[in-house]
């Protein structure tokens, strides 16, 4: 994939993006004042579902088509970008039509092929950013396969949200989060900003900053969070969402680490590992050339391949020479048991031959 990078005039080119605001919009006042505070928090992106999948039937569907409005409004009042979840061609058209900057589709709706070519059918020759969450299940190919089918319809500026994957056991997660999936799409996929969506893996307010600073520490491009200016009498999904105020601190008590700091002191130690990393391996063939040797020796004079003791010793004597070393015992015992296994079986293949 060739993709564009999503970049937003006025919003900051670092790590994390952010995008907050509520699950759904609710009401104009609602959508208004929960804006108001996120932008004067710095909040450049505004989030809010309009049309919501529920799991089951009578629950809050999402005000629809009336609340793209209020977004619009936000919009213009605060000079916020807007975001929202699409799940049909018709959600698509409406969305674009109210100026909605960056679309996003939701975990069910990515697991269903049908449902993504419709959407992406409805993007054909539009320019717009489009997020896709990965689906409910932690199937990759089924990630990537929404994210071909949005990329194959002319959209460039293509990004990820993890938002976690539902069990049927119960965790202290809503929707766990098994991290190796995103990771392996980044390989899969370079350059596909990944952002993270703590609030639907956690499922309640204190797990936000944990994993907001797990995504970190995992070199996520950004975090979008729900946040409402009231939670308690959020409409939906009212566990998991924080006030603005509280959604800042979260942001600034991350600690955002680099990914390398191609400093030329990093380059040297790199350096001097790689000549370690010769060393060993030269040292190592040695030994093995040697074992080798002692392998026929022991063919010729009919000696047992494992010597109990000597083993015993080789670990013990290393591993206490190690901990003198300032290396964990253990380690080096692991590492001499892993050399030790290696050289029987190679003497055991010249006892035999
Ligand atoms: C949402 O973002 O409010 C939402 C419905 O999320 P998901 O698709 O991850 O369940
Ligand atoms: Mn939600």
């Amino acid at each position: 994939m060739e993709l564009e990078p999503i970049i937003l005039p006025g919003v900051p080119q670092q790590r994390p993006l952010v995008i907050a605001g509520p699950c759904s919009a609710e009401t104009e006042e609602q959508v208004m004042n929960t804006a108001r505070d996120l932008s004067a928090k710095g909040i450049k992106i505004l989030r809010a579902g309009i049309w919501k999948p529920r799991t089951k039937p009578g629950g809050f569907e999402g005000v629809g088509t009336e609340g793209l409005q209020w977004l619009k409004k936000a919009k213009a009042e605060y000079g916020m970008y807007t975001a929202t979840e699409v799940a049909t061609g018709k959600h698509v058209f409406e969305a674009l039509k109210a100026g909605i900057d960056i679309l996003w589709i939701g975990a069910r709706t990515s697991a269903n092929p049908f449902a993504v070519q419709e959407i992406a059918d409805a993007l054909k020759g539009v320019d717009i950013p489009v997020y896709i969450k990965n689906p409910v299940n932690p199937d990759l190919e089924l990630w990537i396969g929404a994210l071909q089918r949005v990329y194959n319809a002319g959209i460039k500026r293509l990004g990820a949200i993890h938002r976690g994957f539902s069990t049927y056991d119960k965790t202290i997660y809503r929707n766990t989060p098994q991290w190796q999936v995103p990771i392996e799409l980044r390989r899969r996929i370079p350059g596909l900003p990944i952002l993270c969506d703590p609030s639907h893996i956690g499922g309640k307010r204190e797990l936000i900053a944990p994993i907001c600073q797990q995504a970190m520490d995992l070199n996520f491009d950004g975090l979008i969070i729900e946040s409402h200016c009231d939670p308690d009498k959020a409409w939906s999904d009212a566990k998991q969402q924080v006030t603005p105020e509280v959604l800042d601190y979260i942001i600034n008590m991350l600690v955002i680490r680099k990914e390398t700091q191609s400093t030329e002191n990093l380059t040297e130690l790199r350096r001097q590992i790689d000549e370690c990393d010769d060393s060993i391996i030269e040292i190592l063939a040695k030994r093995m050339r040697i074992c080798r040797e002692i392998g026929t020796y022991k063919k010729e004079h009919d000696i047992t391949v494992l010597q109990t003791a000597r083993y015993r010793e080789i670990i013990e004597k290393r591993g206490l020479q190690g901990a003198q070393c300032c290396m964990d015992a253990k380690f080096v015992e692991e590492v001499f048991e892993a050399i030790h296994a290696e050289s029987v079986r190679e003497q055991m293949e010249i006892i035999n031959k």
